[in-house]
This record gives C-alpha cells, sequence and structure tokens, in this order.
C-alpha cells in the first residue's frame, strides 16, 4: 500500500496518457534521460502531484515524477510545509 492508499501496481486516469506508457517507474535510464521523456508528457502536473504524495524512503531512488527527481521532490515538500507554517 502507497501513502495515498493505492496497492502497487494501481492505475489512475491519467496513467493511460503518460508518455513513458509500459515504462512506469523508470527503472532504467539516467535521470536526465528520464526527464526528457517527461518534458513533453501531457500528463506531467498529474505525475508531479502524485509523485509528491509518494515519498521515498529509498535513498537511492533516481524514480523521476513529473520531471522532478528525487531530490527536486524532497525540495518542493519542504518548501509548501514551510508556506504551509507561514500562513
Ligand atoms: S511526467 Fe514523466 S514519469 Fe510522469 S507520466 Fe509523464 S513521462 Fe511518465
Amino acid at each position: 500500500m502507497t501513502a495515498l492508499g493505492l496497492s502497487l501496481g494501481t492505475r489512475l486516469p491519467w496513467m493511460a496518457e503518460a508518455a513513458c506508457a509500459g515504462r512506469w517507474y523508470f527503472t532504467e535510464g539516467t535521470i536526465a534521460e528520464q526527464k526528457a521523456v517527461c518534458r513533453g508528457c501531457p500528463v506531467r502536473n498529474a505525475c508531479a502531484e502524485f509523485g509528491l504524495e509518494e515519498p521515498t524512503t529509498d535513498k537511492t531512488d533516481t524514480t523521476v515524477w513529473g520531471g522532478l527527481s528525487p531530490e527536486e521532490r524532497r525540495e518542493l515538500r519542504r518548501q509548501r510545509r514551510r508556506l504551509q507554517v507561514i500562513r
């Protein structure tokens, strides 16, 4: 079960339009190569939000979601938390 309460392997409607369809979770390729695929993806925003809701504890994870690397997602989560504290 994921942080969103989804079973692993769950497919959401937007995933059908993914530019990386058939290569889910990008188990191959560098971060730059993955980002190149994401750049033209029509569901990039939905994917990025999904990735932000699924924090990884795996320090070796290099999976890109919505064009964001694991480090970029961590930083974006930190920024969002800071904004919530400020409000
Ligand atoms: S944004 Fe990238 S990881 Fe997400 S669905 Fe599109 S190609 Fe796949």
